[in-house]
């Protein structure tokens, strides 16, 4: 069954049982009021009789005592103990209730006030006990019509219908358009979402925006997901297709220097360390652009971090000598203040980030490299700076994306070197990791620094939970 169905289905059925429990409730409780006073009123009747019985001297006829208490349309008897017949019962009956002179005659020792039915009719019927002038006790009965009352419950039962009729038509159509109003925007939701998976194209919901109710936000939450599936999904296709066509140069550079080997190099031995020393390098190349391209598909939270209070300086000291050693480079190292260098960081990677800043200095400048560490009042601070070629200024921001390189010609010298343009993107995802910030100054033909700050204390700034 369709939810729609069901909303409907359901709150018409509850709102049915809510109206019929309130009625009955309002029928009997007006039944029973009625009823009780109606008897009440024969009751009181009775026992009026009954007194002027008793109290009457007996020159008076019981029978013309009885003319003078029966009801308007009833009937009025005096039934003792012996005397039941109803043939010979003190009876008197009013005009229009003579077939109640037939009923046989009951005594009871109690007091009797009920409603009940005779021939379809109902009538209260009442019996009250008393001590008669010969000592014996008997009954004072009366029986009185009540279809004027049941003409009465009969004209209610008719109205509580009509009302009950008239409030469930419109109360079924407007949960039947209410239901239509909520399913709407489910239906397009899951119309949009079928879509998608057919055409595997990002397809959005169309809102009207006129209201802001839940609906409306679940369809903007919708949008907003699949924008954000479609960017990522266009990121990732663009990362693929980046990542596919810089491993073909390099794997192009190896196959032909393999075939020339294998035609030539048993007669040309010179070829020979040439081909060798470029598949090396092609394949260092590869396997850092590998190493990267792994590192940057990981979700962060997969990252192994370890937070840690450590002395900057001792750090960067050890990793300036390997680099020195590695690349024959000139670097200077500059602490700043004499304070101890504190930071909050994770050794290996935050190693790994100066490693890619020195490696950018060094591939892009010639002169001296140098390195500044010193500390603030919030953070800890490393600087890299070069004096090479910089970055034009309309580039900066960019180059942090991934793949990115600036004007292909002007990094030629690079290029040699094996950028792929995925280590600034590396850095600013690992600064994201350690809670740390990454940025650049530049001057075209001048040089660069990168800027490195890093927390002094644990802070929840660290990108892992992405
Ligand atoms: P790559 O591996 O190509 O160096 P990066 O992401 O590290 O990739 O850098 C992106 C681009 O930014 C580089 O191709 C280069 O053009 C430019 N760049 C980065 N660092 C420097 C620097 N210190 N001096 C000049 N240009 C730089």
């Amino acid at each position: 069954m369709k939810l729609r169905t069901k909303t409907h289905l359901y709150s018409s059925v509850l709102f049915a049982i809510l109206l019929l429990v309130a009625n009955l409730t309002v029928y009997f409780i007006f039944y029973s009021l009625t009823l009780d006073r109606e008897l009440d009123q024969i009751l009181a009747e009775t026992q009026q009789a009954s007194m002027a019985i008793r109290e009457a001297d007996n020159n008076i006829a019981t029978v013309e005592l009885l003319r003078a208490y029966v009801p308007l349309n009833g009937m009025m008897r005096i039934v003792n103990e012996r005397n039941k017949d109803k043939f010979t019962v003190p009876l008197v009956t009013s005009s229009t209730e003579t077939v109640l002179s037939d009923q046989s005659a009951v005594f009871y020792p109690k007091r009797q006030a009920l409603r009940i039915e005779i021939n379809g009719k109902s009538y209260g019927f009442v019996s009250i006990p008393f001590i008669g002038a010969d000592g014996n006790v008997a009954n004072v009965q009366a029986t009185k019509s009540m279809e004027e009352l049941m003409t009465l419950l009969g004209i209610l039962r008719i109205v509580l219908l009509c009302v009950s009729a008239a409030v469930m038509i419109p109360t079924i159509i407007s949960s039947g358009i209410l239901g239509g109003l909520i399913m709407r925007p489910i239906a397009a939701m899951t119309k949009t979402m079928q879509e998608v998976a057919r055409s595997g194209k990002f397809v959005k919901l169309k809102q009207d925006g006129r209201s802001k109710d839940e609906l409306v936000e679940m369809g903007e939450t919708f949008n907003e997901m699949i924008g954000l599936l479609e960017i990522s999904f266009s990121k990732q296709e663009q990362f693929v297709s980046n990542a596919s066509h810089e491993l073909k140069t390099p794997l192009t550079i190896i196959e032909s220097y393999a075939s020339l080997l294998k035609r030539r190099g048993q007669q040309r031995p010179d070829l020979f360390m040439e081909s060798v020393e470029a598949i090396h390098s092609e394949a260092v190349r590869m396997k850092v652009m590998t190493d990267q391209l792994l590192l940057l598909a990981k979700p962060h939270r997969h990252w192994l971090l370890e937070m840690n209070r450590i002395e900057l300086l001792p750090l960067v000291e050890q990793t300036i000598t390997s680099f020195r050693n590695t690349y024959q480079r000139e670097i200077t190292l500059f602490p700043v203040g004499d304070k101890p260098l504190i930071a909050f960081t994770d050794t290996d990677l935050l190693r790994q980030l100066l490693f890619i800043l020195l490696d950018n200095a060094r591939k892009y400048s010639r002169d001296e490299i140098t390195v500044k560490v010193g500390t603030n009042i919030s953070s800890s601070f490393i600087e890299v700076t070069d004096r090479g070629i910089g970055i034009p200024a309309a580039e900066l921001p960019l180059v942090f994306n991934r793949f990115y390189r600036v004007d292909q010609a002007r990094s030629k010298e690079a290029e040699q070197e094996g950028g792929a343009g995925l280590g600034l993107s590396l850095a600013k995802e690992i600064s994201e990791v350690i809670g740390a910030k990454i940025m650049l100054e530049s001057r075209e033909g001048e040089g660069t620094t990168a800027i490195l700050s890093l927390p002094l204390k644990l802070t929840n700034q660290t990108g892992l939970s992405q």
